[in-house]
C-alpha cells in the first residue's frame, strides 16, 4: 500500500472543513492550517500524550491556531494510520480502542494457586538453600459465587446493548487453570453474550481432555512461556526441586500439541500463541522460540520485555540485535502462518522507558478496565489485583479495591460509585496502563483548556461535528490570518 501523503491528506481535509466552516465563503486562500496541521502531526508522533496547552506554547501557537490545526489533523484520512508507524503505536492502539470507541475490559483473576514455582514471581519465596515456596492467594478468603458473576454479565449485557465494546480476559491470580469450573463458568457466560475470551496461561495443567476442551471454549490461548530449553525452563520454573514428572519441558510441549490437535479436529477456530518475555538471560531464546511455536503449530508469539527488570546498555544492544533479526526473518516464507510480534515497549525510545515520575489517579482507570479478583474486589490497576506473596492479602485487596461484588454491591454500582484508593506512582504501571492514564490526563488537560473532544485530533468519529468552540475560533483567525 502507498505511504499516505500526509500534506495531501490535510490540505483535502481542510478543504472540507473549510466549505463547512463558511459556506458562502468559496476557496480559502490561506492555508495556514494545513501547515499547522503538518507540525503539530510530526510534534504528536513523537509525543503523543502531550497536553495541548504545552504543544502550543512549544510550537508558539495560540490556542485559536491549535484548535484549527486539530480539526485539520481529525478529517485527514489515513492520519491514524500514519501515526501507527511511529515508535508509539501501541499508544495509537489504546486511543483507537479505548477513547475514539466506547471499549471496556474485563480481566478475571481465577486460580488461587499455581503447580510452578517461579524465580521472579511475587507470590514466591526463594529460601536461602534455595528452596521454594508459593503463598497461595488470598487463603481461607470466600471466592466470588456463580450467581455473582451471573449477575455481573447480565449487566454487561446493557454495556453491550448501549454500544461498548467488551473484551474478557481470564488471568492469574495464580495459574487459571487451577480453577476449571470457574473458568469455564465465565468463558459461557462470555459466549452467551457474544464477547471474545482471551485465556492466559503457563500451560502446565493443560493436560487431560477435559482441561483442554475447557480451555478451547475460549478464543485465544496465550501460553506464557520464556524459553525452549528444558533445563532453562525448569530452573526458572521449579529451580532446585525436581519437577514432578507430569510438569517437565516434555510434558509442557506435549500438552500444547495435544491442544493444537485437539482445536483442530474440533474447528473450535481458537487461536493459541506464546506470550514471551525477552530479558538478557534468555536474548538468544528469541528465534528458537519462534521455531518451536511453528513447529507445535501456534498461530503467534508475542515477544514483551521484562517491565519491572533493569538491563544495561550493552544487554539492550544485544537485545535489539536480536530482535531486528528476528524481524527480518519472520518476514520469511519459513515462518509463514506463525504471526510475530514485538512489543513497542521492546524498543528503549518508546515512552515506557522514559523516566515518569508523576502518579496515576488510579480510580479514572475504572472507566476503562477493571481486574476482578476471585474474591469479587474490583480492582482499576494490575498493581493492586496481583497477589503479593509477603503481604497480607485481605488487607492489601482492600487497600486497591473500589468495591466487593456481592449481593449488595453490583457492578454498575461499583463502576459510578467507586470508593476512593491511593495514587499509584506511574512506575508501578504496565505499559497498557501508563499509556491509559497519560491519554486520560491529556484529555482532561485539553478540556480544562479549551479543547473540547469534538476537536481532539485522534478522535476520528468526530469528523462532521462542529462544536461552538471551533467556530469561535475560526471567526476570530480568519480576521487575521485567514
Ligand atoms: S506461573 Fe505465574 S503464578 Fe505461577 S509461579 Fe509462575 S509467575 Fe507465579
Amino acid at each position: 500500500m502507498d505511504k499516505l501523503d500526509v500534506k495531501k491528506a490535510l490540505m483535502d481535509a481542510w478543504q472540507t472543513l473549510g466549505v463547512e466552516l463558511a459556506p458562502k465563503r468559496r476557496g480559502h486562500s490561506s492555508l495556514q492550517p494545513v501547515v499547522d496541521a503538518e507540525r503539530v502531526f510530526h510534534a504528536l508522533a513523537d509525543t503523543p500524550w502531550m497536553p495541548a496547552q504545552e504543544l502550543a506554547r512549544e510550537l508558539g501557537f495560540g490556542r485559536d491556531r491549535l484548535l484549527l490545526a486539530y480539526k485539520c489533523m481529525q478529517g485527514a484520512k489515513g492520519l491514524s494510520g500514519r501515526f501507527k508507524e511511529s515508535i508509539h503505536s501501541d499508544y495509537y492502539n489504546v486511543i483507537r480502542h479505548y477513547f475514539n470507541t466506547p471499549f471496556y475490559t474485563l480481566v478475571f483473576f481465577v486460580g488461587t494457586t499455581c503447580p510452578s514455582r517461579c524465580v521472579f514471581c511475587p507470590n514466591v519465596t526463594v529460601h536461602s538453600d534455595g528452596h521454594r515456596t508459593l503463598t497461595g492467594y488470598g487463603r481461607g478468603m470466600p471466592l466470588m459465587d456463580e450467581s455473582t458473576i451471573d449477575t455481573m454479565f447480565r449487566e454487561l449485557e446493557r454495556l453491550k446493548i448501549d454500544g461498548t465494546g467488551l473484551l474478557v480476559k481470564i488471568s492469574g491470580g495464580l495459574e487459571p487453570m487451577t480453577d476449571v469450573e470457574t473458568l469455564t463458568h465465565i468463558a459461557r457466560r462470555a459466549k452467551d453474550l457474544g464477547v471474545p475470551v482471551k485465556l492466559f496461561t503457563n500451560g502446565i495443567l493443560l493436560n487431560t481432555d477435559k482441561r483442554r476442551r475447557a480451555a478451547l471454549m475460549v478464543g485465544d490461548i496465550r501460553v506464557s512461556l520464556s524459553t525452549s530449553v528444558a533445563d532453562q525452563y525448569e530452573t526458572i520454573n521449579f529451580g532446585r526441586r525436581t519437577p514432578r514428572p507430569r510438569m517437565r519441558f516434555d510434558h509442557l510441549k506435549e500438552n500444547l500439541r495435544n491442544l493444537v490437535q485437539m482445536r483442530d479436529r474440533s474447528g473450535s477456530g481458537t487461536k493459541i500463541g506464546f506470550n514471551s518475555i525477552i530479558m538478557p538471560d534468555n536474548t538468544e531464546q528469541v528465534i528458537p522460540l519462534m521455531e518451536m511455536a511453528r513447529d507445535l503449530g501456534l498461530d503467534y508469539i508475542d515477544f514483551k520485555p521484562d517491565y519491572f527488570g533493569t538491563v544495561s546498555e550493552a544487554e539492550q544492544a544485544t537485545i535489539m540485535t536480536t530482535v531486528k533479526r528476528a524481524m527480518a526473518l519472520s518476514k520469511d516464507a519459513r515462518w509463514k502462518g506463525l504471526y510475530v510480534h514485538f512489543a513497542g515497549s521492546m524498543w528503549r525510545e518508546h515512552l515506557y522507558w522514559r523516566s515518569w515520575s508523576g502518579v496515576c489517579d488510579a480510580v479514572k482507570q475504572v472507566g476503562y478496565k477493571i481486574f476482578v479478583t476471585p474474591f469479587g474486589h474490583l480492582c482499576p490497576i494490575h498493581y493492586g489485583a496481583f497477589p503479593h506473596g509477603h503481604t497480607h492479602p485481605e488487607e492489601e485487596l482492600t487497600r486497591w479495591s473500589v468495591g466487593r461484588l456481592g449481593a449488595d454491591a453490583h457492578f454498575m454500582d461499583v463502576l459510578a460509585h467507586p470508593h476512593p484508593i491511593p495514587d499509584v506512582p506511574w512506575s508501578h504501571l504496565n505499559p497498557f496502563e501508563l499509556m491509559l492514564s497519560l491519554e486520560i490526563e491529556r484529555e482532561s488537560r485539553d478540556r480544562t483548556w479549551g479543547i473540547p473532544v469534538t476537536c481532539s485530533p485522534y478522535h476520528t468519529r468526530y469528523r462532521h461535528e462542529m462544536p461552538s468552540e471551533l467556530v469561535d475560533a475560526w471567526r476570530r483567525q480568519s480576521g487575521h490570518a485567514l
